[in-house]
């Protein structure tokens, strides 16, 4: 690998935590591995190393927090498609890597800059590559690049930033949401489906939203990311707190708190795995989620409390209600009582059950169990 290679990739692996591909709850930040800055994501049900590197980090769109912005002065790089492949396949066969993340700034227009993406990713896979790929979907592309791209890769996205139009032009007023980002998301559905349906392996669809600058709620946020889970097929939300880039025009804008993306995360989870709608959890008047307590724990101090679920009858839908109790335990509860039945606390910690969470909103054969009442904010 020469050494302007290496100049490259170290300028275009700049920034990537700003593009989250982890499945943890929080998106964590990169490790130095010989040199590299390694990421890491979920894929086969592994956490697997990662590349995350831009094609280019010239952009000539000016998205307003975007440190690769148009006008802003900095080192810009580009690969070729050529280039780029073979060096990440040699650090992939070199098992720094097991997987890649290809992204870029715009050039061209989105249909030359995905045509770029989508001629790497081909190569790669042309080489031999057989790890993790995540394509970025560039806002615009058209319906055969994304089917492409779906047929190529493990995962593909399309960054939102927003969740509509108007915040996206307090963000962005280059991008246009519906005919651009919206419009790219459907289309990747619309082929996931298709592939499918064929019995064939398919992508998995992730998107970002940048929380705060655009004065979005919480309510805002989670509303949209519903209609993305249950109706377009996106398995993963991502929500990035906002941190002022020097000399860009929201370098003056406070970044967001970190606690209320990871309010905003759990939420997420309560609306993709858990069965709840955005609409049952609990907003303060101005639309944001609690900060002082997880959602799911001020849900159920308001309706469990006074009528808790009784272990040993409730389904598996009503078990996930209760804190402490996830779709896991709730399987193994109703497999243990099939057995026999619940009557003690620690039956239920024995089947994984956080029970310092859960006593207060369960009932054990009929009786409550002794508990200390959470916590909570009055306003709740
Ligand atoms: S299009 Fe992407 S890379 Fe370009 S300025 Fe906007 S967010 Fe940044």
């Amino acid at each position: 690998m020469t050494c302007s290679v290496v100049e490259k990739f170290q300028r275009l692996t700049q920034h990537m935590d700003l593009e989250p591909d982890e499945e943890a709850p929080m998106p964590s930040p990169p490790r130095e591995l010989g040199g590299w800055p390694i990421f890491h994501a979920a894929a086969r049900g592994r956490r697997v190393p990662l590349l995350k590197v831009l094609q280019s980090s010239f952009c000539e769109r000016d998205c307003l927090y975007c440190p690769f912005r148009a006008g802003r002065d900095f080192p810009r790089s580009a690969f070729r498609p050529q280039e780029l492949a073979q060096a990440a396949h040699t650090l992939y066969r070199r098992r720094v890597v097991q997987g890649v993340f290809l992204s870029s700034g715009i050039t061209g227009g989105s249909l030359a800059t995905q045509d770029r993406l989508l001629a790497t990713a081909h190569l790669l896979r042309r080489e031999g590559f057989s790890g993790y790929l995540h394509l970025k979907l560039m806002p615009g592309a058209d319906r055969e690049q994304v089917a492409q791209a779906v047929a190529l890769a493990h995962r593909v996205s399309v960054n939102l930033e927003a969740p509509g139009a108007r915040w996206l032009s307090r963000l962005a007023p280059g991008k246009w949401y519906w005919r651009e980002l919206f419009q790219t998301l459907q289309y990747a559905a619309q082929a996931r489906r298709e592939r499918l349906r064929q019995g064939l392996s398919v992508a998995s669809i992730t998107t970002q939203f940048v929380v705060g600058p655009a004065g979005e709620t919480d309510r805002d946020l989670l509303r949209v990311t519903q209609e993305l889970v249950w109706q377009m097929d996106v398995q993963r939300v991502y929500f990035s707190a906002f941190r002022p880039i020097p000399r860009t025009p929201l370098e003056d804008r406070p970044a967001e708190s970190l606690q209320r993306v990871q309010r905003l995360y759990q939420a997420f989870f309560l609306v993709r795995d858990y069965g709840f709608r955005w609409d049952e959890l609990l907003f303060d008047e101005k639309g944001f989620l609690p900060r002082e307590a997880d959602p799911k724990m001020v849900w159920a101090q308001r309706y469990l409390m006074h009528a808790p679920v009784e272990v040993n009858t409730a389904d598996v839908a009503r078990l996930m209600r209760v804190p402490g109790i996830g779709p896991r335990t709730a399987r193994r509860i109703v497999a243990a009582r099939r057995v026999r039945r619940l009557q003690d606390l620690r039956q239920l910690q024995a089947l994984g059950v956080q029970v310092q969470r859960a006593a207060p909103f369960v009932l054990l054969d009929g009786r409550r169990p002794p508990f200390q009442p959470p916590l909570l904010p009055e306003t709740f």
